[in-house]
């Protein structure tokens, strides 16, 4: 199932996706009793998703997906979007190999980096991504696969990780390149508002038994940049669970954003940073495209 939180009219709502007929199914007429933001609904697990089943086969609520405004799936996650850094080895390599002074210690990491993006930097997909807000004008995309957070828990082991993950969406992870490096912790480089495009729908856990396949492709301008199968991670997502399970809580709803494979513009010698006018499109199956325009 892909699930969706949308406008129509001016009021927010959440809806099932219907690829194949280009339809969304609002929740809040197929399935009135169901929560109306998605923190709630993932909240609510698997007595929710059955009910929102439900609702796609009743034929009520039925919308052309032409005639609403998809926003972010979690359009104000309930804290900041825990991310992770240099999980793809080749893009450890096109790290060592640019100019910047991100990451001097270059080595592959031997445990998962952390950091987080601020919840005010999400936006939804065809949204412009306001690169003019980064003073050092070094904006740059990274497609990355972000796990959602279903049940959540303490002290997850690898083994009962996968149990947590409600769904996936994706992220685009902007970075401001110079902010990145100049202030040695990376969140303020990677929270600018704006710089965390999501979406376009959270595809439920079932639609991809076997993550690993995944594959992210990143385009600019429609030329390709980024193409990696989930498999190459480092650290799996059961490591990531795990690892970050063991300092704190996970709670529904959680965004991981798992981290990005070689094709960043800082990779390219110049650099191609964003620049207004650039279309930013990252595609990863089953759970679609978020393209977004640069201003
Ligand atoms: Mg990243």
């Amino acid at each position: 199932m892909h699930l969706v939180t949308f406008t129509e009219d001016g009021k927010t709502r959440l809806g099932v996706l219907d690829r194949a007929r280009g339809e969304v199914i609002d929740l809040a007429r197929a399935g009135p009793g169901l929560p109306t933001d998605m923190l709630a609904f993932i909240a609510r697990g698997e007595s929710a998703l059955a009910e929102a089943r439900a609702a796609m086969t009743s034929g009520a609520g039925r919308l052309p997906l032409a005639k609403v405004h998809l926003v972010a799936p979690i359009p104000r996650p309930g804290r900041n979007i825990f991310c992770v850094g240099k999980n793809y080895r080749d893009h450890v390599q096109e790290l060592r190999k640019s100019a910047a002074t991100i990451a001097a210690r270059d080595a592959i990491p031997e445990v998962p980096i952390f950091f987080t993006k601020a919840t005010s930097s999400v936006i939804g997909p065809n949204r412009p991504i306001p690169a003019g807000l980064d003073p050092t004008h070094s904006a740059d995309y990274e497609g990355e696969l972000a796990v959602v957070i279903g049940p959540g828990g303490r002290a997850i082991t690898r083994q009962d990780a996968m149990r947590h993950v409600y769904g996936y969406t994706i992220i685009n992870d902007v970075t401001s390149r110079v902010l990145q490096g100049r202030h040695q912790q990376w969140f303020l480089g990677k929270s600018l508002d704006g710089f965390c495009p999501m979406g376009p729908a959270i595809a439920t856990a079932d639609e991809a038994p076997n993550v690993g396949a995944l594959r992210v492709l990143t385009r600019v301008n429609g030329e390709q940049r980024q193409d990696a199968l989930v498999s190459s991670l480092i650290f799996d997502i059961p490591t990531l669970i795990e690892t970050l399970s063991r300092t704190l809580t996970l709670e529904p709803g959680d965004i991981i954003a798992t981290g990005t494979p070689a094709g960043v513009g800082l990779g390219f010698q110049p650099p191609k940073y964003l620049k207004p006018g650039d279309l930013v499109a990252i595609t990863i199956e089953p759970i679609g495209t978020l393209e977004n325009p640069v201003d």
